[in-house]
């Protein structure tokens, strides 16, 4: 996962970066650099599969070039608001590798105009390059968030959803969800998602393939080996010597935040040897 610069034209409350915005360090790369960068890593371990996650990846500075040239090798999947224009999210679609190009687009009731966001979803999903849409379960918007998805799901568009991580009214969530916003949820969430991220079950101590299949790479370049790991750089990836780790690791932490959790050895080697196992670099 790259985190490719710390900008977004949103604000929206539940957003991991909320409480950081204006404080950290939102310098980033040029184009060119991560050009150069992604080149090496294709060169050593061959095509990538690059989820680009921000702030918000259609605003960085020349992204159309990005894409274009990081899609001409590897994978490249987007989590983005849709907020650019629908001519511009048009004139990108023209330059990238489309069988390589994927985007999840996250709608945020706060800051998205229901239909303008629709409007580009459908451009996206009539591409093919439309994964599906990202809905943040955050405890006031739950009720709000009903009627988009039942008029995505109308149009043909998978809507996903993730549980609000973090406080909300002096409660921690998602520990704190009540049990009727539970049993909304439970339908809505695949069943590892609702044992990881809802219930929380327990991956401390547990050899997990994030570091050698899987790495978080920053707006600088370092490298960690996931979102939960952020106290022990793996390298830079700009370094020419940098190298992923060679085997799995334990994991650190109490609970696995995010989707990460698919790279727990228990849980890879089972998607893999079904034939489904998740690529091996993001
Ligand atoms: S669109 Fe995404 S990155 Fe931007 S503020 Fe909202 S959650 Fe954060
Ligand atoms: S289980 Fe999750 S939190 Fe633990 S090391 Fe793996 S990816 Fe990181």
């Amino acid at each position: 996962m790259w985190e490719a610069h710390r900008s977004c034209n949103y604000r929206c409350p539940y957003c991991f970066w909320d409480p950081h915005w204006g404080k950290q360090d939102d310098s980033r790369r040029p184009a060119g650099d991560w050009i150069g960068c992604w080149g090496r890593v294709e060169e050593k371990y061959g095509p990538l599969k690059i989820s680009v996650v921000g702030g918000e990846p259609l605003i960085f500075p020349e992204c159309d070039k990005l894409f274009q040239r990081l899609t001409a090798r590897s994978f490249v999947a987007l989590v983005s608001n849709l907020s650019p224009s629908l001519t511009s999210i048009d004139k990108l679609l023209a330059v990238v590798t489309r069988k390589n190009f994927m985007v999840t687009a996250s709608f945020h009731p706060h800051f998205a105009v229901f239909d303008d966001f629709a409007a580009k979803a459908r451009l996206l999903k009539d591409a093919g390059c439309l994964e599906s849409i990202l809905i943040v379960a955050y405890p006031p918007q739950l009720e709000d968030i009903q009627e988009p998805m039942r008029r995505l799901e109308s149009m043909g568009i998978g809507v996903n959803i993730r549980t609000f991580k973090g406080e909300y009214g002096g409660r921690d969530y998602p520990a704190c969800y009540t049990e009727e916003e539970r049993s909304f949820l439970r339908p809505l969430l695949n069943q590892k998602s609702v044992s990881y991220n809802l219930e929380k079950r327990t991956t401390r101590g547990r050899l997990c393939y994030a570091g050698k299949y899987y790495a978080m790479v920053d707006s600088q370049g370092k490298v960690y080996r996931c979102g939960a790991d952020a106290q022990n750089c793996l390298g830079n990836i700009f370094d020419p010597n940098f190298e992923l780790l060679s085997a799995p690791a334990r994991c650190p932490s109490e609970w696995c935040a995010c989707r990460t959790f698919q790279y727990l050895v228990e849980e890879y080697d089972k998607l893999a040897s079904s034939g489904g196992g998740p690529a091996k670099i993001k």
